[in-house]
């Protein structure tokens, strides 16, 4: 691979360096004032990204952790759940759900698609029982985004609990969390957040905490009875991933200085630019509703995706991501705009992309969207 590579992929994201400076200065012990007061910090600063004024709890682990820990920490064997399934991640909270003998029920919408919010609205009528309902703000599988406000308004009604996978969209698309009633959002460090992997986040409105105290999954360590109480003195119940915390520290700095409202809207106008020039090139959208985290594009029949990104990634050091799934394998490409990546990686990516489509015999203007 070239190095520096142009990272365009859904994660990780690059690092901007003054982060990775800072995360490279000597360790330094977790149970002293110095974590405390960084830890104590981030964990406040962070509600404004979540836009939440209940607690965000931070775990060493990759997003699905916390995707495991949003449906065990408030749920019984047997608990109904409804998952809103519109691409690969959709389809994690089953799988989670079924490991852990929940009872999850599946609301398939076609890849490329949003759920229509009546739907949910719908299916939560016909059952009542049902005890939480799923669904990613942003699909990274697909690129779709999905209305999460309307949804809030339709599930608020209920007793069910609102749970958002935002572990690539949280940073890029906006998620007014308190606001749009959701219960419980999931994020992770290695997208929008500008960080490495390791940390995943959850917050937890008053609602689902509630909930809690009736769930009877067996779970330890993410159990956030054993968080809430460390989150009192600023700590953790076990060893912080503290390297990654200093760096988020420094990820809030940037966010702040830039202004948040500034993040979404840089995010918004590189992802219209990243549509108009996909489009440019004869590629048709893969979305029919469009994020600010990530875009899709169709890839013209017949063409090898998996051996475009290669190619890209392999002698011409870009890095952008095919798709994932039976459906969309080899058949779509991605490329990201979230966190640091600026618009000038994403014009170099998208001329090579356009460089490579053509060197493959590809004639532009022809996608008939097989993949759909
Ligand atoms: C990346 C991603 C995940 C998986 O997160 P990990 O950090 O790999 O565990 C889940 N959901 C969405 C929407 C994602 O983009």
């Amino acid at each position: 691979m070239i190095n520096p590579a142009i990272l365009l992929t859904p994660g990780p994201t690059p690092v901007p360096e003054v982060t990775r400076k800072l995360m490279a200065e000597p360790m330094f012990h977790h149970r002293t004032p110095r974590y405390r007061k960084i830890f104590g910090d981030v964990s406040e600063r962070i509600k404004k990204i979540f836009m939440t004024k209940n607690p965000v709890y931070t775990f060493a682990g990759s997003g699905s952790l916390a995707m495991e820990a949003s449906l065990v920490n408030f749920h019984s064997a047997g608990d109904k759940i409804l998952v809103v399934e519109n691409g690969k991640f959709a389809e994690r909270f089953t799988l989670i759900a079924k490991a852990f003998g929940l009872n999850p029920i599946s609301l398939k919408i076609p890849n490329g698609e949003a759920v229509p919010p009546a739907q949910i609205e719908e299916a939560l009528k016909k059952d009542p029982d049902i005890k939480a309902v799923c669904c990613q703000l942003c699909e990274t599988s697909t690129a779709v985004l999905n209305d999460i406000k309307s949804i809030g308004e339709i599930v608020s009604k209920t007793n069910a609990l609102l749970i958002v996978d935002a572990i690539s969209g949280l940073g890029a698309d906006r998620l007014e969390t308190d606001q749009w009633h959701v219960d419980l959002v999931i994020a992770g460090s290695q997208k929008a957040l500008m960080l490495p992997p390791g940390l995943a986040f959850l917050s937890v409105s008053e609602k689902a905490k509630q909930r809690m105290a009736t769930a009877k999954l067996p779970r330890f360590y993410y159990d956030l009875k054993h968080y809430e109480k460390s989150m009192k003195d600023s700590d953790t119940p076990w060893t912080p991933a503290l390297t990654l915390v200093v760096g988020l520290q420094k990820t809030l700095d940037l966010i702040e200085q830039e202004g948040y409202e500034n993040v979404l809207k840089r995010c918004a106008a590189n992802a219209a630019f990243t549509r108009e020039t996909l489009q440019k090139m004869g590629l048709k959208l893969f979305s029919k509703a469009p994020s600010s985290t990530v875009s899709a594009a169709c890839l013209p029949e017949g063409l090898d995706g998996e051996k475009l990104c290669s190619i890209m990634r392999d002698e011409k050091g870009v890095v952008i991501a095919g798709g994932q799934g039976e459906q969309m394998k080899g058949k779509i490409v991605r490329v990201c705009h979230m966190g640091a990546i600026t618009k000038k990686d994403i014009e170099t990516g998208l001329k090579i992309l356009g460089e490579t489509l053509k060197e493959m015999k590809a004639s532009s203007g022809s996608c008939c969207c097989s993949c759909q």
